[in-house]
């Protein structure tokens, strides 16, 4: 596990590579920020904060979580909690989740889960691109529509994920 923090006097960003799943959505919003070719991989200053935001609430995963260091409010998870099946792999959550652990104790908490659903992932419950290697394959996908809702599968490099 890696968990990583950026920071500059308006935003703090961190990373945990648990639940990145290498979507690139952070890569394609962020401007600039956000480069896996780079180190280091985040360079807060190449855009505005509200650019970076943007970004990291595009990570499906949760991966990536910030905090604003300028006195403005933070990320607000959705009222209404979707989840949202994505073709062929993980159920994308987004919502006040919480991650409980067989006793009931809360172990992740986050505005956004990628769900493992082939049953392969090595870090249930969450999606680690197992099904890509297990074949996994949905037979009875969500309505397109619904899946729009959230995050159209175009957004998201077929090759990633
Ligand atoms: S958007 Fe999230 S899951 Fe995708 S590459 Fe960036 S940090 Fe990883």
């Amino acid at each position: 596990m890696t968990r990583r923090t950026y920071e500059n006097s308006e935003i703090r960003v961190q990373w945990d590579s648990d639940f990145c799943i290498h979507t690139g959505m952070c890569i394609r919003f962020g401007d600039g920020v956000f480069d896996s070719s780079r180190r280091p991989w985040v360079e807060l200053d190449r855009a505005d904060v509200d650019t970076i935001v943007s970004a990291i609430e595009a990570c499906p995963t949760g991966a990536l979580r910030y905090e604003r260091m300028d006195g403005n409010p933070g990320e607000v998870a959705p009222r209404t909690t979707t989840i949202v099946p994505f073709p062929n792999g993980p159920l994308f959550v987004r919502g006040e989740v919480e991650v409980r652990d067989r006793d009931g104790e809360i172990f992740v908490a986050s505005p956004r889960v990628a769900l493992c659903r082939c049953g392969h992932s090595q870090n249930q419950p969450f999606c680690d691109l197992s099904h890509r290697d297990s074949g996994f394959r949905d037979h009875a996908a969500a309505p397109a529509q619904n899946r729009e809702d959230a995050m159209s599968p175009d957004d998201i490099s077929p090759e990633n994920l």
